[in-house]
């Protein structure tokens, strides 16, 4: 039997080249949804391009993959770590092996430029090559007991089922920083991707159901946030949430979470700066700048959508910002002279071109771009030309808000105090930067920077997954994402402390010492 016809794959290609047909995954197979229906994934560089056609899942679907889940934790949170970890390292080997055609597919999914799409992919395998080693950690502690004849050490025990929700904009990164933890803990997952990276998702998914996970470990369910997404994290069955994505959607999740006491992680939005000081390296710095604002497409969680130039070298940096922005091509992701893709969606692309106008009514000056872009191979998608405002105002609303496209402001700052302001004076704090050649003024920064991210001398994009990830105020709630002690493991494991006394008699802590 081929592989396609016994249920193993996401999907079977429609008659219309390149189009595929994406089902949901639960308890090892891939159904449509109960409905029947279904709605489409298309290409943001060519709406005319139907990437996938998905089924589109209601509550009884989300009911079917819960129990699934619920009746795999069993055997798999006994199935030894190293094991679990077995499963992980085989998924990372095919994700390797796939490599190149999953980035073409992020690119035509979601629109980032190929080299993004493969460095998208790549985080994702190295999170699972990251998360197979830990199967063979996933250490607690031993310590001394007071009392003599008692042992005692705290060990690592999973959650139970997990409900993941992704954005679109990592469409196999993020996937990744939460399955493979979470897996590798001994949690069961239920996992709702965005509605706009179906297909990613479900190819992910494909790696995993091939490296030999067990059914029902991990089950996949595509549609709306809104009514699935919504009605996974506050199931009955669920035992803990992490989510990604704006802040309005996160907080709302986090407040159902809060009423029933389930634990939630949040990874939600970010209003990003970079600072450029009197001493910086101009070259360096606006280096940073134009990939920190328009990598991506801007559509990174911390892509610097703030650069704050010290006075001194204000106008200086902005003619070098202008003319490097400039030379940007923009394009098709797939054809290898673009530098920046389109945006997702046309929702995203109405509301970037909304704060494109804000900013000009606010009095911010526009220096180049400032429009959608519908020449040559950019006619058929959400295309918007890198967008540059100078002389903007820490207080308006393009230098506050998340806008999530390639639009960034320029802001005067008088000195290190007034730029560390200006950048902590948002409701954000996920990533900030400094160029200086001074070390001093580096570690000032490093110290009074208030977000989950600093970096010095580089942009404001280019998290490891070996370190923790996440922002503070409205960027994140929660444990972290990504590393191992102290992020993700902490975040997909809970920990249990046990004591063993093995004196034959009553001792009792503090007492009888
Ligand atoms: P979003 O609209 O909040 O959606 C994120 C996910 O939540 C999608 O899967 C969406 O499903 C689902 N969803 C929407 N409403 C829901 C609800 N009421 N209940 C449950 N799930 C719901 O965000 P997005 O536009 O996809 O992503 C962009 C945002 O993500 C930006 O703000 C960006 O900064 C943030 N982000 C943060 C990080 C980080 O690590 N801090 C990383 C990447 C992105 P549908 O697609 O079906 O609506």
């Amino acid at each position: 039997m081929r592989i396609a016809e016994c249920g193993l794959r996401s999907g079977e290609k429609e008659a219309k080249e390149g189009m595929e047909r994406i089902k949901n995954y639960i308890d090892g197979r891939w159904v449509d949804s109960r409905s029947g229906e279904t709605f489409r994934s298309i290409n943001p560089a060519n709406i005319d391009d139907v990437v996938g056609v998905v089924s589109r899942s209601g509550r009884e679907d989300v009911d079917q993959a819960v129990r699934a889940a619920q009746r795999a934790y069993e055997e798999w949170r006994l199935t030894p770590a190293p094991h679990r970890g077995e499963i992980l390292f085989r998924a990372a080997e095919i994700l390797l092996r796939n490599k190149e055609s999953l980035g073409k597919l992020e690119t035509r999914e979601m629109g980032k430029i190929l080299s993004e799409g493969l460095g998208d992919v790549q985080e994702a395998i190295d999170m699972g090559y990251y998360m197979a080693g830990e199967g063979r950690r996933l250490s607690g502690e031993t310590v001394p007991s007071e009392l003599p004849n008692k042992d005692m050490k705290s060990v690592r025990v999973p959650v139970g089922v997990f409900g993941l929700i992704t954005p679109w904009n990592f469409p196999i990164a993020i996937p990744g920083w939460k399955v493979f933890p979470a897996l590798i803990c001994g949690n069961t997952v239920v996992f709702k991707p965005s509605s706009d990276t179906t297909v990613c998702a479900a190819k992910f998914v494909e790696a995993l159901a091939e490296a030999g996970l067990p059914k029902g470990v991990l089950n996949l369910i595509h549609g709306p946030g809104g009514e699935v997404g919504e009605y996974l994290v506050s199931h009955p069955g669920v035992d803990a949430v992490s989510f990604t994505g704006s802040f309005d959607t996160g907080k709302r999740l986090e407040g159902i979470c809060g009423a029933i006491h389930r634990m939630i992680v949040t990874e939600m939005g970010g209003k990003n700066a970079i600072i450029v000081m009197d001493d910086a390296d101009l070259d360096l710095a606006v280096d940073g700048a134009v990939w920190g604002a328009f990598g991506t497409t801007g559509q990174r969680c911390t892509a610097a959508s703030r650069i704050v130039v010290h006075r001194k070298v204000y106008r200086k940096f902005a003619e070098k910002f202008k003319p490097a922005a400039s030379r940007l091509k923009l394009g098709d992701g797939l054809q290898k002279e673009t530098d920046v893709g389109p945006v997702i969606n046309e929702s995203q692309f109405n509301k970037i071109l909304r704060y494109i106008e804000i900013g000009k009514n606010e009095g911010a000056k526009l220096i180049l771009g400032g429009k959608a872009c519908r020449k040559g191979n950019c006619s058929k998608g959400y295309f918007i030309e890198p967008t540059l405002f100078i002389d903007v105002a820490p207080e308006m609303r393009i230098a506050q808000e998340e806008i999530f496209g390639p639009v960034v402001s320029v802001i005067k700052a008088e000195d290190l105090e007034d730029a560390v302001q200006i950048v902590n004076r948002t409701p954000y704090g996920l990533s900030s930067s400094i160029y200086t050649q001074n070390v001093n003024t580096s570690a000032i920064a490093e110290r009074d920077l208030e977000t989950g991210i600093v970096y010095i001398n580089a942009s404001t994009i280019g998290a490891e997954i070996q370190l923790p990830f996440g922002g503070i105020k409205h960027s994140g709630y929660g444990r972290k994402e990504a590393g191992g002690r102290g992020g993700a493991l902490d975040t997909y494991s809970r920990w249990k402390v046990i004591y063993r006394d093995f004196s034959g008699r009553l001792q009792r802590a503090q007492i009888d010492k």
